[in-house]
């Protein structure tokens, strides 16, 4: 077992009118032993964030007529060809899955999770996202079947305008293309490299190595793993999944999808608890057949911070391409166990 989570503490110097060199906090620096993502901890300088009234921003939304309620969404949104899918979308309790009309991958598709326009985080219940991940499995499924070279999957979800999402309503994008895009390719080939270099799946000593720290592995849930990643790519928050053994969502049983669900409705809950009330959410797919990538999901926290509602990107993030951390990563696993009993 090669793997290694790389910090380099450094320290700044500055002249200050008190004697106050003894408390300049130091800076770490942190590698990802796949990836080479850096991120740089500055310090503890996490806040515990207000919870904003969404009230004015969800009436707003309604100013114009959302097309995922339920009075809208047979009327508004796009269905599938007929040589696609006949029925024209896929329904999987309140879950609907229709072609996104501003796709960005050679398949794109949009799953609303369910009738409600805004679902606040601690209403998100089991059911409404197993049904939404479900239909993206369906969905994911018959693109298999139609192109089997889009083989490079992800369900993402922006929640909340502060995430990025044009809509309130909760709502999932699909997606299938020919070619992984850059984080999706960097995940695939850095597993490939490892395996080919130590004949073994990095995700299986990358398991075994954090149970064995035990600083950042939260609990696992049926064949799901969760952990708070080394490198966050969010200032707070950053919690990463991964499916044992699974190589690809198209794969993943109902069972494993209900386990997912569980372990993301005690991760809400901890996040409502914070007052966090906006994320991203990704999930990787591996590829059939190829058993040196396990299926994942990542999710980090988004919002603005006090006082004057900061945007939590900044060009160290967008143009250095190296992540902020406020919060360790290894005190948030400490927080979230109690979630996980
Ligand atoms: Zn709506």
């Amino acid at each position: 077992m090669v793997i290694e989570f790389k910090k380099v503490v450094e320290h700044s110097m500055f002249s200050a009118k008190t004697n106050l060199k003894e408390e300049v906090p130091p800076i770490e620096f942190r590698t990802d032993p796949l990836t080479g993502d850096m991120g740089i901890v500055l310090g503890d300088r996490w806040r515990q964030l207000k919870k904003p009234d969404l009230s004015q921003l969800i009436a707003k939304s309604l100013e114009r007529e959302c097309p995922f309620c339920p009075e809208a969404i047979d009327r508004i949104t796009p269905q599938f060809p007929a040589e696609f899918l006949p029925e024209g979308r896929i329904k999987v309790g309140e879950a609907v899955v229709f072609p996104n009309a501003r796709p960005y991958m050679s398949h794109s598709a949009v799953a609303v999770l369910s009738r409600q326009h805004f679902v606040d985080l601690p209403q998100f219940t089991e059911d409404m996202l197993v049904n939404g991940f479900l239909a993206s499995q369906i969905y994911l499924r018959e693109v298999q079947k139609y192109d089997p070279e889009a083989k490079y999957c992800l369900v993402n979800c922006n929640y909340m305008p502060y995430a990025g999402s044009s809509q309130i309503h909760p709502h999932f994008q699909v997606l299938a293309g020919h070619f992984p895009l850059r984080y999706h390719k960097e995940l695939l080939e850095a597993s490939q490299r490892y395996y080919a270099k130590n004949g073994v799946n990095y995700w299986l000593d990358f398991i075994a190595k954090e149970r064995e720290l035990n600083e950042r592995y939260i609990g696992t849930v049926g064949d799901t793993l969760w952990f708070t990643s080394f490198v966050p790519r969010s200032w707070q928050f950053d919690v990463l999944t991964v499916f044992q053994g699974k190589e690809s969502f198209t794969a993943l049983s109902q069972r494993d999808i209900e386990d997912l669900c569980q372990g993301l409705k005690k991760v809400f809950g901890y996040m409502s608890d914070q007052n966090f009330y906006s994320f991203n959410l990704c999930l990787y797919s591996g590829i059939l057949g190829k058993d040196y990538f396990w299926t994942q999901v990542r999710l980090i926290q988004r919002g603005t911070y006090p006082p004057l509602d900061v945007s939590d990107c900044s060009s160290v993030r967008l143009l250095f391409d190296t992540m902020v951390i406020l919060k360790r990563p290894e005190v948030v696993c400490q927080e979230l166990k109690a979630y996980f009993g």
